[in-house]
């Protein structure tokens, strides 16, 4: 045990943390709800978590945020998902409570690492993540490492504007993929052409997520096909934009979202086909990630362990 790595991964609504051996498999996994009381709690609650553990291992403690931080000063800036942080030195937090280094790294590129290290992307030199659920995020490996950015912020997938015309995103700006093609936007959409009218096994008056809307696909439900055939076509062209842009080997597709399957992945691929050049196209996979929610965990163990981070910054 001695050579495994503690990693965290800090959810809204969830914390998990685990061991992951060198050889990236998770031996061992507590969780516990996410306090909602601000930052200390929070730092209390992986503290503790992390101790349910048993004895720390040597070395850094890798643990995967929600949302825009700075790698090198260790401050989380506005988490979306989590209530009334603003500017966190959450490093220095856990560092003391721990009396470990502790390494922070941005969930969605942990996820991309984890998936490049030992899930759909295992041996690939180039990959782009993209996890479509809640939000839409994204991570770049690039040249075997992860791509951060000149701030810590890049990868922000779920930002690039689609369609200047679109609905608002949670970010404040209008038409970012973010609002056409997460989760919440889809059921938004949906719900949108029932109440104008539009006949689906959906319109039950009741909240709608994008899972049951999968669900229906699955059954036949046009409209719902139709949601996950646009929201699809979405993430295709904002794929065909990285392909062309980064020529990756592989695309991994993760999050709640990619779960409907080939009701969104075949009007993806379509898009992403016809937006993008031959040659970049046929060099790339786009396939569904392999790791679940273990990803973060697996990244952010593997973070830590290298020396620097991987990025080398
Ligand atoms: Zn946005």
């Amino acid at each position: 045990m001695a050579d495994s790595a503690v990693a965290v991964d800090l959810g809204g609504t969830w914390i998990r943390a685990g061991r992951v051996s060198p050889e990236g498999e998770v031996t061992q996994t507590v969780r516990a709800p996410t306090p909602q009381a601000g930052p200390e709690a929070v730092a209390d609650a992986i503290a503790e978590l992390v101790r349910r553990l048993g004895p720390l291992p040597p070395g850094r403690l890798g643990v995967a945020v929600p949302g825009p931080l700075s790698v090198r000063e260790g401050v989380v800036f506005e988490p979306p998902n989590l209530q009334g942080w603003r500017e966190v030195p959450l490093r220095g937090m856990l560092e003391k409570r721990l009396g470990r280094p502790v390494v922070l790294e941005n969930d969605a590129n942990a996820a991309a690492v984890g998936e490049w290290w030992r899930g759909a992307g295992r041996g690939s030199r180039h990959l782009v993540y993209v996890t479509v659920s809640t939000g839409v995020g994204g991570g770049l490996v690039l040249d075997g490492r992860l791509y951060r950015g000149a701030t810590d912020t890049a990868g922000e997938i779920g930002h690039v504007l689609v369609d200047p015309a679109g609905p608002v995103c949670s970010c404040g700006r209008r038409g970012h993929l973010e609002g056409i093609a997460s989760g919440p936007a889809i059921a938004r959409w949906v719900l949108e052409r029932i109440r104008e009218g539009r006949p689906s096994v959906l319109a039950t008056g009741r909240p709608l997520s994008a899972r049951e809307v999968a669900e229906a696909a699955e059954a036949g439900d046009g409209l719902a096909r139709e949601a996950f055939e646009r929201a699809g076509r979405y993430l295709g062209w904002a794929v065909a934009g990285l392909l062309n842009l980064l020529n990756p080997e592989v695309v991994v597709i993760g999050g709640g979202v990619a779960r409907a399957g080939r009701w969104l992945f075949d009007p993806l691929r379509e898009a992403a086909r016809e937006a993008s050049f031959d040659r970049p196209w046929r060099a790339a996979r786009i396939v569904p990630a392999a790791l679940g929610d273990r990803a973060g965990l697996l990244g952010a163990a593997y973070v830590a362990r290298k020396e620097g981070g991987i990025s080398g910054g």
